[in-house]
């Protein structure tokens, strides 16, 4: 597909369309600017922006993703009747998106769900060259999270129940939850035992659209880290329908129970794997949240997957814009974070051009003045903690992993190793195909690490070894063994000493810091020189052993 060459009379005849600017992340045709268009009068112009694609080092299977899925999604408006513009070039999207406007006028556009891509386009909106619109394809209320404040804290237990509520899903008539409860959370933690047999997610042809962004791929963007899988990859509409057909026939049914296991054996468990469609609006939420409240499912699968998208996923969303993405209360790095990739690579990363103005490198959140550079670990040096080793091995082949991978492996060795929550976020913005600021912000920086401090968690998400132990199978294949000369557990006391001071005072955490308090001095010196060991050899980049004469054993 190439850019529409330019006639001498293109700009007149491309006056007599209404053109709209269709970002990479809104991939509908009934969304925003774009909803209820008359084809004929229509024109629609995409970018493919190097610079945008290069700014950070990203996972190959993230920018196979939006090529893929955006020059389907041309297609299929071209097919419609539409005429589709896609400009392709080093410059940035804004940059591209002025010369466009040059033959088209003004364009409309829908609002940016990512607050780095509003940044981008203010200056075009002030000049007069967009006009917005409103993103129409939230499932919330401005009012439904306003009435969620718990002192000073926003609660997503009551902006779902509120959400629940308002809307009558998975309420019965006399206006009580389905099942006598609204949340069934306290029914999703089993482990798994290897049965029910986990699904395999469908594979999709090489044809020739994932051949064509293959070799866009290997000439334009070589340099990015992550394995290939093309055939990994939805791109078509009917793609996105037979990865959720997949999603409702073999993992719902099994969701609810398995939400929180995690297994070498089965990387995706029952869970979905629809956050990156749903995050380019390939499949809007709205669709999936109707099938699902009408499909028959034992409830604490309903309710438990319901809960993600309509509580979840709109909840960060919300704290993201309501903090201006942290901005609000902590300073903002300069420019595009790396995730720690150079010390790795041992080599600058070079994007195809610089970044525009007004485009920075986010909040720098730090309650807990954690400071530790991120381990090369995170980008596939063998740590030798299996759990890690094994959940990082998964992301760097796949650009994503389940939730409790996410929270439980990497957001805690993170945050029991003190590790800089701006580089981790850098990094998971990086390495995983479903991140996008304001959602990967609010995950990393308030719910994974505690940086941004009791925001919305009430406390760090941090555990020990028999966490793992219990709710994966990790420790079997591990040359540590759990509760004897694993780690992980020293480590965990080791943090919650470090931080005691700013932790005690947490009711939530009432339980634990007691049982601290009776940790003899001499354990508490172990678990300190665990703690420094473990941070040292990682920043290093060095592998644990076990048979090494390390201080915990
Ligand atoms: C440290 C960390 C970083 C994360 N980064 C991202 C990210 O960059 N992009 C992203 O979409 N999700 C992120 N999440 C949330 C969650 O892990 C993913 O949405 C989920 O794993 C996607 O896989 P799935 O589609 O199979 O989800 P399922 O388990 O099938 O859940 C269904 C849907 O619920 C939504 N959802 C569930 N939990 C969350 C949540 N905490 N925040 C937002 N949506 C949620 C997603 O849209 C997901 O597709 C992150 C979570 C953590 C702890
Ligand atoms: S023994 Fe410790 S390091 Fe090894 S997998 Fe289990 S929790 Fe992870």
């Amino acid at each position: 597909m190439r850019a529409v060459p330019r006639a001498a009379n293109h700009a007149d005849s491309a006056r007599r369309r209404q053109w709209i600017f269709v970002a990479p992340d809104q991939l509908h045709a009934e969304l925003g600017a774009l909803r209820g268009r008359e084809p004929k009068e229509t024109g629609v112009v995409l970018l493919e922006s190097r610079e945008w694609l290069s700014r950070r080092p990203y996972h190959r299977m993230r920018i196979a993703l939006i090529l893929l899925n955006q020059r389907a999604f041309a297609e299929e408006l071209r097919h419609a009747g539409l005429e589709v513009r896609v400009e392709i070039g080093d410059a940035p999207m804004s940059e591209l998106l002025r010369r466009v406007a040059v033959d088209t006028g003004p364009l409309l556009a829908t609002d940016w769900a990512e607050r780095e891509m509003r940044a981008e386009f203010k200056p075009l909106v002030e000049a007069g060259l967009l006009e917005v619109r409103p993103h129409d394809g939230w499932l919330t209320l401005q009012g439904d999270f306003d009435k969620c404040r718990r002192g000073t804290q926003w609660s997503m237990d009551a902006f779902y129940r509120r959400v629940r509520q308002r809307t009558g899903l998975l309420m019965d008539k006399q206006g009580e939850p389905l099942g006598g409860r609204f949340s069934f959370d306290t029914e999703n933690r089993k482990s798994w035992p290897g049965t029910p047999e986990a699904p395999q997610p469908p594979r999709f042809p090489l044809d020739a659209l994932r051949k064509e962004v293959r070799q866009v791929i290997e000439r334009d963007y070589a340099a990015h880290p992550g394995e290939l899988d093309l055939e990994a990859l939805p791109a078509t509409l009917q793609d996105s329908e037979r990865l959720w057909a997949w999603a409702k026939s073999e993992c719902l049914p099994h969701f609810g129970p398995f939400e929180d296991a995690m297994s070498a054996r089965s990387r995706g468990l029952f869970h979905s794997r629809m956050s990156p469609l749903m995050n380019v609006w390939r499949m809007p939420a709205r669709r999936m949240v109707d099938d699902v409240a009408a499909m028959r499912l034992p409830i604490e699968s309903k309710e438990g997957f319901i809960r993600q998208v309509i509580g979840w996923r709109e909840f960060v969303r919300w704290v993201h814009l309501r903090t201006d993405g942290f901005r609000d209360a902590w300073p903002v790095a300069a420019s595009p974070g790396l995730g720690g990739h150079d010390r790795w690579k041992g080599s600058p990363w070079k994007p195809a051009a610089s970044a525009p103005a007004g485009v920075d490198g986010g909040a720098r959140p730090a309650t807990l003045g954690s400071d530790t550079p991120l381990p090369q670990a995170f980008w596939g040096k063998p740590s030798g903690l299996r759990c890690l080793d094994e959940v990082v091995a998964s992301v760097w082949q796949e650009g994503w992993s389940h939730h409790i991978t996410r929270l439980m492996v990497l957001g805690n060795l993170a945050t029991l190793l003190d590790v800089d929550a701006r580089e981790l976020a850098d990094w998971f913005w990086i390495a995983y195909m479903d991140a996008w600021d304001w959602v990967v912000e609010p995950n990393v920086l308030a719910m994974a690490t505690y940086a941004a401090g009791g925001v919305m968690t009430t406390k760090p998400y941090v555990a020990g070894s028999a966490y793992i132990d219990g709710m994966s199978d990790y420790c079997g294949g591990c040359a540590f063994k759990p509760g004897k000369d694993c780690p992980i557990t020293p480590m965990y006391w080791a943090f919650l000493a470090r931080h005691e001071e700013k932790l005690k005072g947490n009711p939530r955490m009432k339980l634990v810091m007691g049982s601290l308090r009776r940790r003899t001095p001499e354990k508490r010196q172990v678990d300190h020189a665990t703690f420094v060991h473990v941070r040292d050899m990682l920043v290093q980049g060095r592998r644990l052993e076990p048979s090494e004469a390390l201080p915990f054993r």
